[in-house]
C-alpha cells in the first residue's frame, strides 16, 4: 500500500508549490546521514519523503494524483523509482548537489568559497560474532586525496609557481555575448588556471598539476557493538578532499553483516534450534546448544515437546550504544521422530506404542496454547 503524498510531506490538498518545497527540505534536514547514522529507518522515510516530493513538486503528477491516486502515476509510467540508489547519501545528492555543500540546489546553501570534499562511501563485511562483540578492522578506501608528490599544490617540487597570464590572477574571465537586449558579460572559471588564478611552470608529474590524486587508504574503524546489518558508521573527515583550505567530506561505511547459519537475528535477540530424538525428548537429556561464545550444555526436560523454547539470558548481541546489555539466545527444541527404523527399533517402538496410557498424553496445556507453540507466536 503506497502513502499519500500529501500525509508524507504533512501539507494540505491546498499546498502551493513553496509550502511544499518548505515541507520537503524541512523531512529532508530530519533524514540526512549526517543527522541519523544510526536509524536505519531513516533512509526509506527519505525515499519516501522523495517520492512524495517528486510527485507533488510536478503539476501535471501532482493533477494525475489528484484525479486517479498512485493507480494513474503507474500506467502513466511516471513513478519513480528510488530503488537504483545505493543510498539516501546518493539520493541526497541527486537532489541537491554532491556533497550537499558547495551545490546550492534547493537548499540553497551559496557563499562560494572553497569548497568541502564529497564525502565517500565504502563497504565493510563483518561476521555476526564480530557484530555482537564489536570489532576494530580495516578498510580500503579509494578516495581522492591532496597529491603527495606536490603537497596539492600541482607544481613539480621545487618549481616556480606563476601568476595566470590569462586571468592576471583573479581566477575568471569575463565573456561577452551580443543578444537582442543588448550587450550581456558573464564571468566564467578561467580555462587555464580553473580558477585558481595560478599555474605552476611545471606540472607535478604525478598529478599532472591537478593537485590531487585518487588514492587507495587502509583506515582502522570501530565497528560498535550491536550493529545491524545495513547500518552506516559515518567517520568524520575521511572523505575526499576538499579544495585548497577546504575540509575534507566525509566517509560513509556501510556495514554488511554476513549470515551465520547456525543463528537467526532477531533485534538483540538471537534464535537456534537443536535437535532431541524423540526419545530423549521423553526421557529427559543434556544437550549442547551452539552460542556466539561457544557450546554451552543446556537441560531437556523429561516430557519435552517439539517447539518449546529455552531461553538463555544475555547470550544474544550486545545492545547498540547500551555498553554490557546482551539480548537472549532462544533456543527452540526440535524434537526430531526417529525415521528408518531397524526391525529391532521397530519392536522396541511398538512395545513402547502399546503401552501409552491416557496419562502419558495429558497435559495441562489448552488447545490454544498447543496452537501457539506450533506457531511460535
Ligand atoms: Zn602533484
Ligand atoms: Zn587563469
Amino acid at each position: 500500500m503506497r502513502t499519500d503524498p500529501y500525509q508524507v510531506l504533512g501539507v494540505g490538498r491546498q499546498a502551493d508549490e513553496a509550502e511544499v518545497k518548505k515541507a520537503f527540505r524541512r523531512l529532508a534536514r530530519e533524514l540526512h546521514p549526517d543527522v541519523n547514522a544510526h536509524d536505519p529507518g531513516a533512509e526509506e522515510k527519505f525515499k519516501e519523503a522523495a517520492s512524495a516530493y517528486e510527485i507533488l513538486s510536478d503539476p501535471e503528477r501532482r493533477a494525475t494524483y489528484d484525479r486517479y491516486g498512485h493507480d494513474g502515476l503507474r500506467t502513466g509510467g511516471q513513478e519513480p523509482d528510488f530503488g537504483a540508489f545505493g543510498s539516501v547519501s546518493d539520493l541526497f545528492d541527486a537532489f541537491f548537489g554532491a556533497g550537499g555543500g558547495g551545490g546550492g540546489g534547493i537548499f540553497g546553501f551559496g557563499g562560494r568559497g572553497p569548497a568541502q570534499g564529497a564525502d565517500a562511501q565504502a563497504t565493510v563485511e563483518i561476521d555476526l560474532a564480530e557484530a555482537a562483540t564489536g570489532v576494530s578492522t580495516e578498510v580500503e578506501i579509494e578516495v581522492v586525496d591532496r597529491c603527495e608528490r606536490c603537497s596539492g599544490n600541482g607544481a613539480q617540487p621545487g618549481t616556480p609557481i606563476r601568476t595566470c597570464e590569462r586571468c592576471g590572477g583573479a581566477g575568471a574571465l569575463r565573456a561577452s555575448t551580443r543578444t537582442p537586449f543588448g550587450q550581456v558579460v558573464r564571468q566564467v572559471e578561467c580555462d587555464v588556471c580553473a580558477g585558481e588564478g595560478k599555474v605552476p611552470e611545471h606540472p607535478c608529474e604525478r598529478c599532472a598539476g591537478r593537485g590531487r590524486e585518487v588514492a587507495r587508504r587502509s583506515l582502522s574503524v570501530d565497528v560498535p557493538a550491536g550493529i545491524a546489518d545495513g547500518q552506516r558508521i559515518r567517520v568524520t573527515g575521511r572523505g575526499h578532499a576538499g579544495e585548497a583550505g577546504a575540509p575534507a567530506g566525509d566517509l560513509y561505511l556501510l556495514v554488511a553483516v554476513r549470515a551465520d547459519e547456525r543463528f537467526v537475528r532477531d533485534g538483540d535477540d538471537l534464535v537456534t534450534a537443536i535437535d532431541v530424538a524423540a526419545p530423549l525428548a521423553a526421557l529427559g537429556t543434556e544437550l549442547a546448544a551452539p552460542t556466539l561464545d561457544g557450546d554451552v550444555d543446556v537441560e531437556i526436560e523429561p516430557g519435552t515437546q517439539p517447539g518449546e523454547t529455552i531461553i538463555l539470558r544475555g547470550r544474544g548481541m550486545s545492545v547498540l550504544q547500551r555498553p554490557g546489555r546482551r539480548g537472549d539466545l532462544r533456543v527452540i527444541v526440535n524434537v526430531v521422530v526417529p525415521r528408518r527404523l531397524t526391525r529391532e527399533q521397530r519392536d522396541l517402538t511398538r512395545r513402547l506404542a502399546d503401552s501409552i496410557t491416557e496419562e502419558n498424553l495429558r497435559s495441562d496445556e489448552s488447545l490454544l496454547g498447543k496452537l501457539k507453540r506450533a506457531l511460535h507466536v
